[in-house]
């Protein structure tokens, strides 16, 4: 298997509780992506920030968590799908939404999210709950648990309310963490080719934890995402590298 490799863009982010937010206008011209080859055609991510991402795919322009300035989007294809994986300002902002869903966009959220939705963009919307899965151009999307598992942190992602993803190309599976913990469900998931792991605290995990579960459910590549945070917070994506095993590539993205 063959792939494209990008330079690690300096300085974007450096040791953790450093890091520097670029404005938006600058990641979107960064001009940075990664391209996975698949049995029906290419797929290529195109980090945006943070938690935000796009994906060209052969089955459409797929859009993650996009928050933030429309403008972060304009290099890329329109959405034909948007997933939300939940309902913090890091991964749903209803204005970007209005601003980047055009006429055939559909977007798959999870309930919570669904139900905030303004009137227009629900007649848009599909919405999934852990476990139950869509179907969307021919493409399967699992809805995974993400949640918090730790006593005092239980109210940022309580279980049952927020959404991972399992997105089933025709032969590469994607999983998108949404922000979770350690969680089993992570850890059981089987066969997948490229997964976006979250780390930061307090809402999601360390880059410890992210590296002990990929060495788990060994994905193919993983994009450490969701880095970013305040002052101890942050976790390193380098640090998770080291310790994230032979066994997964890990991918850096200009994610900030
Ligand atoms: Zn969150
Ligand atoms: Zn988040």
């Amino acid at each position: 298997m063959t792939y494209t490799r990008r330079t690690f863009l300096a300085g974007a982010a450096t040791a953790a509780g450093a890091t520097t937010f670029l404005p938006y206008a600058a990641m979107a011209q960064d001009g940075m992506a990664d391209t996975f080859p698949t049995a029906a055609g290419d797929i290529t991510v195109h980090p945006v920030s943070h938690a935000s991402f796009v994906m060209e795919t052969p089955v459409g322009t797929i859009y993650c968590d996009p928050v933030g300035d429309p403008a972060a989007y304009a290099d890329y294809p329109a959405p034909d799908l948007i997933l939300i994986t939940h309902e913090h300002g890091d991964h749903y902002n209803a204005d970007t939404l209005g601003a980047l869903a055009g006429e055939g966009t559909q977007l798959i959220t999870n309930p919570a999210v669904y139900d905030m939705l303004p009137e227009a963009m629900q007649a848009m919307a599909t919405s999934i709950g852990n476990g139950e899965s869509a179907e969307w151009g021919g493409l399967t999307i699992d809805a995974i648990p993400a949640y918090n598992t730790t006593e005092d942190r239980l109210m940022f992602h309580p279980e049952g309310r927020d959404n991972g993803y399992v997105l089933h190309f025709d032969g590469f599976t994607v999983y998108i963490s949404g922000d979770t913990e350690d969680i089993p469900e992570m850890r059981a998931l089987e066969g997948i080719d490229l997964a976006f792991l979250c780390m930061n605290l307090p809402f999601t995990m360390t880059a410890e934890q992210a590296a002990s579960a990929v060495q788990d459910f060994t994905p193919t590549y993983v994009y450490p995402y969701h880095y970013g945070g305040d002052g101890e917070g942050a976790q390193d994506p380098a640090a998770f590298a080291e310790m994230a095993g032979d066994a997964t590539e890990v991918k850096m993205g200009a994610w900030y």
